[in-house]
């Protein structure tokens, strides 16, 4: 066993209420891009403000066409080793819960409860109603925007449909938000996996689990800024390394 595997186990071994963070970076070897590596989403594309969203026709174009290009990979993803080490961790009760800011619902699909996980930036499975919240199914909307160039207009209210995802300044869901700073403040273990750590306020989490007295172990193919905070910096492959810890393939 490597001695990162080995670190990480014996952390493991000696915590009973672990919080798992993830990023974009544990869907990756799910064949779902992050934003921020080489060849990442965002070396191709910018981000489309919320504002903007809201008040331009050329920006909602912008945003679908970008979900468009994403959903092929995330339509077809299953989850990964990592993802079955989370869920194995889970369903043990080591872990309580799994605070993500992914918005491809593979940690549900792996078969962790919607109550052991916090979406931080929404679920991009489907669409939302703006004004008066009404869901929408993604395949209809992606199918008349890609056919037609139609964009989704709510037919309830006439408001605005949108992914029921958290745009850049967008305002953070409450209930999410107290639902992860309460699983925050009561791990023993925080483990922040497959984040580059740079997107505010998901990034404070980890300095507050450190604070409020917590282990904190950053698994990360690449440093991140907040790696003095840390115990463990591993700057390993997500799967593998948390695969071979839990032992699950
Ligand atoms: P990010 O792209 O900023 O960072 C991902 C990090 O993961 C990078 O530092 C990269 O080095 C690392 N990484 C990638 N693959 C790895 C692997 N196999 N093993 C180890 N490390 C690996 O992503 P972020 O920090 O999550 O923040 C950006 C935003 O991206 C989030 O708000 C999220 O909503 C959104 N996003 C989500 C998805 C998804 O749902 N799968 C995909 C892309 C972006
Ligand atoms: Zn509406």
């Amino acid at each position: 066993m490597n001695k990162a595997v080995a670190e990480l186990r014996q952390l493991l071994e000696r915590s009973t209420r672990v919080v798992i963070f993830t990023g974009a970076g544990i869907s990756t070897e799910s064949g779902i891009p992050d934003f921020r590596s080489p060849g990442g989403v965002w070396s191709q594309t910018t981000p489309v403000y919320f504002d903007d969203f809201v008040s331009s026709e050329a920006a909602r174009i912008k945003a679908w066409t970008q979900k468009l290009a994403m959903e092929r990979n995330i339509s077809v993803a299953d989850p990964n080793r990592g993802h079955r080490a989370v869920e194995r961790l889970v369903r043990l009760g080591k872990v309580t819960h799994v605070i993500t800011q992914n918005i491809d619902g593979l940690h549900q699909l792996s078969g962790i409860a919607d109550t052991q996980v916090i979406e931080l930036h929404g679920n991009g499975t489907y669409a939302k109603c703006l004004d008066c919240h009404r869901t929408y199914e993604l395949k209809p909307i992606l199918e008349a925007f890609e056919n037609e160039a139609r964009l989704p207009m709510c037919t309830q209210c006439g408001g605005l449909v949108k992914t029921a995802t958290i745009s850049f300044g967008q305002s953070m869901p409450e209930t999410q938000m107290r639902r992860a700073q309460a699983a925050t403040n009561a791990c023993d273990l925080f483990i922040a996996v497959g984040s580059s750590l740079v997107v505010y306020p998901a990034a404070g989490f980890p300095v507050v689990a450190k604070q409020r007295g917590a282990s904190l172990v950053i698994l990360n193919r690449e440093p991140t800024e907040l790696d003095t905070y840390a115990d463990l910096v591993l700057n390993e492959e997500i799967g593998p390394t948390l695969g071979d810890a839990v032992g699950v393939n």
